[in-house]
Parts: structure tokens; C-alpha cells; sequence
């Protein structure tokens, strides 16, 4: 009876859960390789499977895995000694993946689904997206034309065909009107099985009567795109989504109130919502706090004897720097009138007190995205929500200080679209902006997050990317130039394609930032003058200049 004592079972569930995390770590790793592509340094990545192989090396006999065990120490091994050419990154990651689907079969666990992204010539989304699920037989073409923009996409025949393992994703979904009914359903349900609101729901195609509509928007659906679907409005609408969605994970709250434990429940409740909040009881350390802090809005209590909230948020607005910064008032006045008074002496919100968790979390969440969207608005090109001109210029000198500081390499792009003004001359000006916030998220889905991105002017763009090199941003721009070229927009009477062209310089080489700008410029016309619809580098015009 020995072994079903208790010590046994705690060593089981040991075991059991060893098993869980070692199958969950190794899927990640193995997921990473996947979406792994040409041009991404893989460095980082192969730092973090030295240190999970290393880890499964020393512990994996323990708990009765031990060719799991030796197979980890060979391959641990290999990853430390073998230097990898860069060039042959690429075999290397393959062969990798190929490895560690073989861990993972000898821990018994079913391989997971390769993502949809790994047969797309795209690089990894930028963090924070989620993957696009196509349902419908008929939205093939839809899903290749989406994935065609760098979205990472799953297409489905229908909800029965979907794999249980895709259930966590909760990405954007878009369906046909038919199906709708049964996929904001599953989504609702599968919501609710994990805490969560549901995915947004896009409708392809619909009648366009008021009653139809009625019915879409009461199933929960968020956007309508008649058949044929416009292509580059959907990408709109889901990156805006995106956006939103991001915004709302960040959203950071400074939270000033004496009530120590009233504080703290309200700390716990925002931050179980997914917010990032900061405390002060006392107001002395208010102004260190907002400079280091940066919060999205500021909750104060109106009455910290001996300070009063109204005379505190005057005290803020001294600086310019936090004029646009929201306050709101938390506080237990009943009175209109007072209330009234107090917004009139510097604050733009009331909240009454006692309010209920959920208010509070709905109330907040709204409030911090829209300072997000204001505080957005004032750095971003209205058109395509890139970096506007000097903030794009201030991007560009702050990573010229970085490179200065730690030596790394840092490309510089810049893009102009080809024989634009035959586009506006023919189309309209208003097809014009649609093909300029079209290439605005392809580049946007196609960097990284590290990377910044701006709208130079009109039909121009300025990209800045650090730790890149120079053949990894050809090949980066080149893959760029092409899938752009392939994308068709609809014009007043036919399909038409546009090009763009991409000069780069590499940052390191230049003592200021504008010197590298203007050469990645220069590259920029030397590729207008051969031929426009691809990239020139800087360091190749100028090595063939001759010398005077
Ligand atoms: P090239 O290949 O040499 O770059 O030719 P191009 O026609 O693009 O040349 P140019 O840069 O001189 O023209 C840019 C045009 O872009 C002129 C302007 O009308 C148009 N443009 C600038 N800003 C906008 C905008 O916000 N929307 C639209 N639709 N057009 C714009
Ligand atoms: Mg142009
Ligand atoms: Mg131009």
C-alpha cells in the first residue's frame, strides 16, 4: 500500500506538474522558432532555450524523464559550442524546431498546431496582437489577402473544423452574416470559461437594411464589410482594434488618497483589472511620482486633511508638462453645486464615493483611454496614427544617443511611394490616403516593436531599426517592396497597384542623426533615379562615388 501514500502522491503531483511546465515552456520555445524569420537576430532566442535545455538537463531524471534528460544536455551542448554563421541562422532554427518537437514527443504530449503565420513570408507580429480567425468557406481569399498584410491569420471552414487547441486564442474573428449567430456564441462562451470579455466579431458581408444591421449589432458584432470586402479598410478596423486593445492592457493609474485601506482596495481591484497603479497616502512626493511614474490619469480623494485635492491639482498644472494630464476627484460629496465648484478649480471628473468595484474599474478604464487617445493624438499623424514628423525627428535622435552610448548597429529607412501623384490624379485623393495608410500598417505589422515608425510627410515614411543590420534590413524592405507591389486597390474604374522605393543608411556611420537621415535620403533618389520599386543602401552609393 506503500505507494499510494501520501508522500507518493505529493511526488506524482510533482511529477505531473514538472510534466505541465516542461510541455508549456518547450510549446513556447517551439513557437518562437516558428515565427522566427530571415532578418531577426536570434540571438536572444537561443540564449533562452540554452537556459531552458540547461534546466531540463539537471532536473528531468527526477522526475522519471531521463532521455528527456541527456537528449536537453546534448542539445544544450551543441547550442553553446557550435558558433552559427548568420547567414545559415535560418537552417539552424529549422533544424532546431525539429529538435525540440522530438522533446516534446518524448514528455507524451500531442505536438501543438504550427502556426498559420510560419508559411507567411511575414516577421513576428508586434507584441500585443493577436492572431485573425477566418471562418467561412468561402473566406479563403479573404484570409490569403489578410495574411498578404502581415496579419498573422487562421482560416476555417467552419466552427466544427477549429481544433479545441486554438480555443484559448483570442484574437479577431471574422465571419459571414449565417454564421454569426452560432460563432458569437462559442465566442461568448468560450469568454466566459476564461475570464474574460469576448474577441471582437467582424461580419463579412450582409444585407444593408436597418433591421439586418439591428440584428448584427444585438449578437455583438463590431464591423460590417459588404461583399466584396474592402481589404484595406478591414486591415484598418483590426488594427485599430489592436490598438485599442493595447491601450487598454497599459493603462496606468496614479491613485492619491489618505484612506490607507480604502486605497488599497481600490489598488487591488484596478490592478486585478489589468492596470498599472501607484499609490501615494501623502501628497509630498505627488510631483516625483508623476514625473517618474507618467500615469495615464491621476484619482485623488478632494479632502487629505490638512491638504485639499482642489488646491493640490492647481499645484499640478503649475507645470505645463501635466496641463493635459486628467484629474479626477474621489470623493464622498453628495452636493451638485460643490461638486461643480471643485471641477471648476482644475480637475475634469467626479467620482462618488462608496462606488462598487465594477463602476470603478469601468469608470477608470474608460477614462485612461481616452488620455491615451488625447496624449496619442498630439504625438501622431492623424492619418495613419504613425509618429508625426518631429516626433518621428526626436525617435531618430534618441536612438543616434543610444548607438553612441552601446555600439549597436541601427539602420535607418526612409520611404517615398512611387509616382504618387499620378495615383491622386487618377483615382482621387481620397483613394490616395487609403493606399498611404495601407503601406503605413504593412509596415506597421511587418517591424518590430522596437522599431519606430513615423509618417515624414505626405507619401513619406521614416523607419529606425535598432539592433539591425544592414543585409538584414535589405532583406527586411526588399520582402516590404515586394508584398506591397502585389497588394491590389480598387480605383474609380479598375485595379491598380503601387510601389515603393527605400533608401537606408546605418546609423552607426554618421556623427548626428540628420547626417544619417540625409544619406538614407540620397539612397531614397538614387533608387527613384534606377528604377524605383525597391531598396538602396546608402554605404553601396557611396563606396562607389569616386573620391575627390
Ligand atoms: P516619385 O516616384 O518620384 O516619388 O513620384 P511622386 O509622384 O510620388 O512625386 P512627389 O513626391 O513629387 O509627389 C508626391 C505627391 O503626394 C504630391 C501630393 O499631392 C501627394 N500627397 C502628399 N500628401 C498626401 C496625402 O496626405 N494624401 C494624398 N492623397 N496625397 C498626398
Ligand atoms: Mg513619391
Ligand atoms: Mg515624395
Amino acid at each position: 500500500m506503500t505507494d499510494t501514500g501520501p508522500l507518493e502522491q505529493h511526488l506524482a503531483r510533482l511529477s505531473a506538474r514538472f510534466t505541465e511546465r516542461t510541455t508549456e515552456q518547450l510549446t513556447e520555445q517551439l513557437e518562437a522558432l516558428r515565427a522566427w524569420r530571415p532578418g531577426i537576430p536570434h540571438q536572444s532566442l537561443q540564449d533562452a532555450l540554452i537556459q531552458l535545455l540547461h534546466r531540463l538537463a539537471g532536473s528531468a531524471g527526477t522526475f522519471g524523464q531521463a532521455e528527456l534528460g541527456r537528449q536537453a544536455a546534448g542539445l544544450e551542448q551543441r547550442l553553446k559550442t557550435e558558433h552559427t554563421d548568420p547567414a545559415q541562422a535560418g537552417l539552424m532554427i529549422s533544424e532546431l524546431t525539429v529538435e525540440l518537437e522530438q522533446l516534446l514527443q518524448l514528455l507524451g504530449k500531442p505536438l501543438p498546431p504550427a502556426a498559420v503565420t510560419a508559411t507567411s513570408p511575414s516577421l513576428p507580429l508586434a507584441d500585443g496582437t493577436s492572431e485573425l480567425l477566418v471562418l467561412g468557406a468561402d473566406l479563403a481569399e479573404l484570409a490569403a489577402a489578410l495574411k498578404q498584410y502581415g496579419f498573422a491569420t487562421r482560416h476555417e471552414q467552419q466552427l466544427d473544423t477549429l481544433p479545441a487547441s486554438c480555443w484559448h486564442e483570442h484574437g479577431i474573428i471574422i465571419t459571414r452574416s449565417q454564421h454569426l449567430q452560432e460563432v458569437s456564441e462559442w465566442n461568448r462562451y468560450r469568454a466566459s470559461r476564461a475570464g474574460k470579455t469576448p474577441a471582437p466579431l467582424l461580419c463579412a458581408g450582409a444585407e444593408q437594411d436597418f433591421s439586418t444591421r439591428y440584428r448584427l449589432a444585438e449578437l455583438g458584432v463590431d464591423g460590417l464589410f459588404p461583399l466584396p470586402v474592402d481589404v484595406p479598410a478591414l486591415a484598418e478596423r483590426i488594427e485599430q482594434l489592436n490598438r485599442e486593445h493595447q491601450q487598454h492592457d497599459q493603462a496606468r493609474v496614479l491613485l492619491m488618497d489618505d484612506d490607507e485601506e480604502l486605497a488599497e482596495h481600490y489598488r487591488l481591484v484596478l490592478t486585478e483589472a489589468g492596470m498599472e497603479v501607484r499609490v501615494l497616502n501623502r501628497p509630498y512626493n505627488m510631483m516625483s511620482t508623476l514625473a517618474e511614474f507618467h500615469p495615464d490619469i491621476l484619482l485623488m480623494d478632494i479632502h487629505m486633511p490638512p491638504y485639499s485635492g482642489t488646491t493640490l491639482a492647481r499645484m499640478i498644472r503649475f507645470e505645463p508638462q501635466w496641463l493635459s494630464l486628467p484629474i479626477i476627484y474621489l470623493s464622498s460629496e453628495q452636493d451638485r453645486e460643490r461638486q461643480l465648484s471643485a471641477l471648476a478649480q482644475g480637475a475634469d471628473e467626479f467620482i462618488t464615493k462608496p462606488i462598487s468595484d465594477s463602476l470603478l474599474i469601468r469608470t477608470v478604464s474608460i477614462l485612461c483611454h481616452r488620455a491615451r487617445q488625447l496624449s496619442r493624438l498630439l504625438a501622431r499623424d492623424g492619418l495613419t496614427g504613425l509618429l508625426n514628423h518631429s516626433h518621428s525627428k526626436q525617435a531618430l535622435s534618441q536612438e543616434h544617443a543610444r548607438v553612441q552610448r552601446m555600439g549597436h548597429h541601427t539602420m535607418v529607412a526612409m520611404l517615398d511611394l512611387d509616382h504618387f501623384k499620378k495615383v491622386n490624379d487618377n483615382h482621387g485623393h481620397a483613394t490616395g490616403d487609403r493606399v498611404i495608410n495601407t503601406l503605413a500598417h504593412l509596415l506597421q505589422r511587418r517591424l518590430r516593436k522596437t522599431d519606430s515608425l513615423g509618417r515624414y510627410g505626405g507619401e513619406e515614411f521614416v523607419a529606425v531599426l535598432p539592433e539591425c543590420d544592414a543585409q538584414q534590413a535589405r532583406t527586411l524592405f526588399e520582402q516590404i517592396c515586394h508584398d506591397f507591389a502585389a497588394l491590389k486597390f480598387r480605383g474609380q474604374e479598375q485595379e491598380f497597384g503601387v510601389t515603393v522605393s527605400v533608401g537606408l543608411a546605418c546609423l552607426n556611420d554618421f556623427t548626428t542623426a540628420e547626417e544619417a537621415l540625409s544619406a538614407a535620403d540620397q539612397a531614397l533618389y538614387e533608387r527613384k533615379r534606377l528604377g524605383r520599386n525597391g531598396v538602396t543602401d546608402y554605404a553601396v552609393i557611396s563606396a562607389h562615388k569616386p573620391r575627390v
